[in-house]
């Protein structure tokens, strides 16, 4: 492993204590590789393209782009890759769930035919530049597994799957110590190291890091430092940030889960991922097995931690094991469960987005770079209207009213919620929303007792803030904005900090 540093191991079952949280809250994707940032953009320039973003979609979107001779440039609030990007499991792969027979159902076997082949061909195609262009990110070929209790539901996947043209085969045993009735396995899978893959297509590719995009406006890209004139723009930030025309903070939520990094929890081949609500993956990277779980809706914090949880089932299912590095990441979940790539609306032709990756951001953002590609080259892509944004189905409505109940509750917490808190109240170590003489504010109290209040109102639109434990953040449950205990924006939709006083 390159640039490998040796990790503190703490047994899986011990209390994650404040210090060894700030210690190791960075997944090992981020301690095993580093580049010097590229310069920030000065000045203002002219170009084909502005991709907006430098996670996953952003890069390869770059890349296919210049690949079709597009002159592009990217342009990256902070680091490339350092979004949600850097905290993934990094599986590779067109297996997203048990999701064949559901999708024939309720979309017919035509689009889903069409979702399945866009993302096996987006695996095929990390194959094809990684072995092209050998690229040393640790990519390995592996099979992908759903496992399930329900052997029915699992042959019936089995079933979809084939009458797809999938690889896929009933696995009667899986090499991860739960409790199953079968697998549902496609061949040919991928997994790899997200960051040296992106750092090396970088070094090909036009990136101004440190360059926070403030607004768009027609052809015009502005930020701080400069401007950009673009024919086309991509936003490729995770969750659009622009909120009309578009409209997307109300047709997507975002979900977080919780990872550990492993040590001697033994060796898996495969990449898995069981079916249902709470469900576990699995897959090694080197020698740590990556554990992931605990998904819930952001800004819905649960009880008792979530990384506490993982350890407790770490524990359980690898007694042993020791923890090596943790970290948790986001993704933007779409009523239809189906991205949103291409058009960002009907009346902005040259403007395209990238989101609602449904925490399979790996093969959708290679699928977005094919269909933006070939949108921008004036090339008809099969797939494209099956990921459309401007689609809209009948499928879709109860899922978006569940989201648009979400938000409406926390607008109305901002105005008739009582907080139960005072600043003296609040221990230390711990946040909560208090009552204080100019209304209502987020407070937390470090270990040592100093008190950080901040506005306990997100500035994307207006929802009351909630206490992230786990992460000692501020999250909202609306649209899922991230603030830190200082107010800091630490993820979008809102594009600024909360306002911070040091009491
Ligand atoms: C726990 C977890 C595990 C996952 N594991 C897998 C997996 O195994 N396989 C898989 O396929 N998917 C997985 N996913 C999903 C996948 O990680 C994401 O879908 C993917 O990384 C998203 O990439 P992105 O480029 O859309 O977003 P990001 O990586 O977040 O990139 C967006 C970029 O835009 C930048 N940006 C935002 N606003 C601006 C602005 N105004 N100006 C300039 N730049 C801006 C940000 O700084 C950021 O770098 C997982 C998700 C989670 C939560």
């Amino acid at each position: 492993m390159n640039g490998n540093r040796r990790y503190k191991l703490f047994p899986a079952g011990d209390v994650i204590n404040k210090k060894r949280r700030r210690q190791k809250m960075e997944s090992i994707w981020c301690k095993t590789c580093g580049r010097e940032k590229a310069p920030a953009l000065k000045g203002n320039i002219e170009t084909d393209v502005a991709v907006i973003g430098g996670g996953m979609a952003g890069i390869l979107t770059a890349w296919q782009l210049e690949q079709a001779g597009v002159r592009t440039v990217v342009l990256e609030t902070d680091r490339i890759g350092g979004g949600q990007t850097q905290n993934t499991t990094a599986k590779i792969t067109a297996q997203h769930g048990m999701f064949c027979h559901s999708f024939i159902e309720k979309k017919g076997e035509d689009t889903t035919r069409k979702y399945a082949q866009a993302n096996k061909d987006a695996v095929e195609e990390y194959k094809r530049i990684v072995r092209e262009k050998s690229i040393a990110c640790d990519l390995k070929e592996c099979d992908s597994y759903v496992y399930s209790e329900d052997e029915e539901k699992v042959r019936r996947e089995v079933v979809a799957a084939q009458s797809l043209g999938l690889e896929a085969s009933f696995a009667e045993q899986v090499e991860i110590p739960v409790s199953c009735a079968g697998a549902v396995r496609f061949s040919s899978q991928a997994k790899f190291h997200p960051l040296k893959f992106i750092e090396a297509l970088a070094e090909h590719l036009t990136i101004y890091e440190d360059t926070s995009v403030t607004r768009v406006e027609g052809h015009l890209v502005k930020t701080p430092c400069g401007s950009v004139k673009a024919g086309k723009i991509v936003f490729a930030v995770h969750f659009p940030f622009i909120n009309f025309p578009g409209m997307y903070f109300a047709r997507m939520h975002q979900e977080r889960s919780y990872v550990l990094a492993l040590e001697k929890a033994g060796m898996v081949d495969g990449m898995y991922i069981g079916d249902g609500e709470n469900t576990l993956s699995f897959r090694q990277y080197d020698r740590y097995l990556l554990l992931g779980g605990q998904a819930h809706r952001t800004g819905e914090n649960r009880e008792g931690g979530c990384y506490e949880r993982l350890k407790r089932i770490a524990q359980e299912l690898y007694p042993g094991s020791c923890v090596a590095a943790y970290w948790s990441a986001q993704d933007c979940i779409t009523a239809d469960k189906v991205p949103f790539i291409g058009p960002y609306a009907a009346d902005c032709p040259d403007w395209y987005v990238a989101t609602g990756f449904q925490k399979w951001g790996m093969s959708s953002a290679m699928v977005s770079a094919m269909l933006i590609r070939d949108a921008v080259c004036g090339i008809e892509n099969p797939y494209a209207q099956v990921f459309s944004p401007l689609r809209f189905s009948g499928e879709e409505v109860p899922q978006l009213m569940k989201d648009g109940g979400k938000a409406v509750k926390g607008l109305t917490k901002r105005f008739f919620h009582v907080p139960s808190e005072t600043i003296s109240s609040v221990e230390r170590g711990h946040g909560a929303i208090v009552e204080t003489p100019q209304g209502k504010a987020g407070v937390y109290k470090t270990e040592e007792g100093t008190v950080c209040q901040v506005s306990a109102i997100c500035p994307h639109m207006g929802c009351e803030l909630t206490w992230n434990p786990d992460e000692n953040s501020w999250d909202c449950p609306c649209h899922g904005s991230r603030f830190d205990c200082e107010g800091k924006l630490l993820e979008g939709p809102a594009q600024e900090g909360i306002q911070y006083d040091l009491l």
